[in-house]
């Protein structure tokens, strides 16, 4: 492995200070495991590495309209913590079966996020929610939604030097219910696809619907024509029984190490199915709202 020299700045000023001090050559890290990773393998090899573990900035949370939370939030602390557990519980499973006890004791959102992996455990929650990131750098902040901010495998909008900062999601509207379901080998693998849903209902009909899926695509990926065709109509048998031929048409799955295209095809649409299933039964106030 590479030596590297190691920084833990205190304040968001001294952290881009480092990296441009470094020209492209440093790297944060946030938890480490996936940059740890990716060095001891040598397919990154910087000159340093840059923590974002003593800036307090990156901490916290704050309720307003909705939830605002530091990109440091661990990983842990979403699968148990009821400021998040009970408002956004799709998140907060998706945190649950992300890797293991000790990996979410040291992982954090918004390295989970800044990696850009296709199969990220976090992102198809978050992109149901429609979470704003905010990212900060040398030059000031700015906002952008969690669905612009993937742009391709390891890919995202963010700069060398930009951090995120904070994550924002709204409040959930009355009667909304959320699933998020996961496939993987093993337990606490990486998934061979995951799948999120988050239904707004009014008197049977579907309000609102926001679909994601990963792994199964460049990017973690919202399932736009499938919403559409959900959104003001009754989720009823007949419907869910052409999810999965609609969920097929938007993804592009690869066969890799994990498994092959056709098999997470197939998968992904059975799990969309499935979670917005759930959805249903989770809605919140007033229970299920399955109708058959
Ligand atoms: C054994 C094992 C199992 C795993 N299983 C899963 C799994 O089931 N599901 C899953 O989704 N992931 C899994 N992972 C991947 C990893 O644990 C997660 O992606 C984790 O959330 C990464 O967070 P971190 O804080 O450790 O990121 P780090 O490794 O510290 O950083 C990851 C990348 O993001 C950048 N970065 C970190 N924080 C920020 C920030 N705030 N702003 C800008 N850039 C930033 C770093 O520079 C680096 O490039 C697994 C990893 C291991 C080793």
């Amino acid at each position: 492995m590479k030596k590297f020299d190691y920084h833990r700045p205190q304040t968001l000023k001294e952290a881009f200070r480092l990296m441009e001090k470094y020209k492209g050559r440093a790297r944060y890290i946030a938890g480490g495991t996936d940059i740890i990773v990716r060095v001891k393998k040598g397919v990154a090899q910087p000159d340093a590495l840059v923590s974002l573990r003593g800036i307090n900035e990156l901490r916290g949370v704050e309720r307003g309209r909705g939830l605002t939370f530091g990109s440091m939030t661990l990983v842990r602390e979403l699968e148990s913590d009821p400021v998040f557990s009970t408002d956004f519980p799709a998140l907060a499973r998706a945190a649950a079966v992300l890797a293991s006890p000790q990996i979410r004791n040291v992982a954090t959102v918004g390295g989970n996020l800044a990696n850009a992996a296709p199969s990220a455990d976090c992102a198809p929650p978050l992109l149901t929610l429609e979470a704003q990131l905010t990212l900060e750098g040398p030059g000031g902040k700015r906002e952008v939604s969690i669905d612009e901010f993937f742009q391709g495998p390891g890919r995202t909008c963010c700069d060398a030097i930009e951090i995120i900062t904070r994550i924002t999601v709204p409040a959930p509207a009355n009667k909304t219910g959320m699933a998020f379901l996961k496939t993987g080998r093993v337990n606490q693998d990486i998934a061979l696809a995951n799948a999120a849903a988050l239904l707004v209902m009014e008197n049977s009909v579907c309000r609102k619907c926001r679909l994601a899926v990963g792994a199964v695509a460049p990017v973690p990926l919202r399932l736009k024509t499938v919403e559409s065709a959900i959104e003001g109509r009754k989720i009823d048998d007949e419907l869910l029984g052409q999810i999965g031929a609609m969920v097929e048409h938007e993804i592009s799955p690869i066969t890799d190490v994990r498994t092959t295209e056709d098999y997470r095809r197939v998968v992904t649409g059975v799990m969309v199915g499935r979670a917005i299933r759930q959805a249903l039964q989770n809605v919140y106030p007033g229970g299920q709202e399955v109708f058959r």
